[in-house]
């Protein structure tokens, strides 16, 4: 007879709580302990790239995403003293096509609040 595993959790950060979702959502009985009094973020942006824009989205939670992200053209280099750019990686539309999932920055704390939700739900 098989028996439903048991999964426990280190950490509510943006790792842990993802790999949580991920677990309920595939039928684990998951725990996550944090050892930290409240959940937070620290208040600073963070790139998803389409690697882990693939992850959120089967996940379930692009809707929100969307709501709170941008998705930035493209990242330029320049010059410091003359603003000259020197190197562009195209983003957007072309990140989207080539790698199958969009590009976006998000508020840290936004995204967390994304995947803290959506393991509560
Ligand atoms: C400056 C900087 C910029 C970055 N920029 C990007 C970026 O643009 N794009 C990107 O994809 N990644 C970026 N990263 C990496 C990304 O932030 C990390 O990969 C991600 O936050 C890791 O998530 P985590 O849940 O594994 O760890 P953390 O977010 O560090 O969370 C760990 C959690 O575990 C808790 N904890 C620790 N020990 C215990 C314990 N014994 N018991 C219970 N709880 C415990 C902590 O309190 C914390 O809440 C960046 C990282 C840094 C430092």
């Amino acid at each position: 007879m098989s028996q439903r595993r048991k999964i426990l959790i280190a950490g509510a950060g943006l790792g842990g709580l993802t790999a949580a979702g991920l677990l309920l959502q595939a039928g684990y009985d998951v725990d996550v302990y944090e050892q930290a009094p409240a959940l937070g973020e620290v208040g600073a942006g963070i790139q998803v790239s389409a690697n882990a824009s693939r992850v959120l989205r089967h996940l379930g939670v692009q809707e929100a995403l969307e709501e709170v992200a941008v998705r930035p053209e493209r990242t330029e280099f320049r010059l410091f003293d003359t603003a000259e750019v020197i190197s562009t990686i195209p983003l957007g539309k072309p990140h989207e096509d080539r790698f199958g999932a969009p590009y976006y920055h998000v508020y840290r704390p936004d995204l967390h609040s994304i995947l803290a939700n959506r393991v509560e739900e």
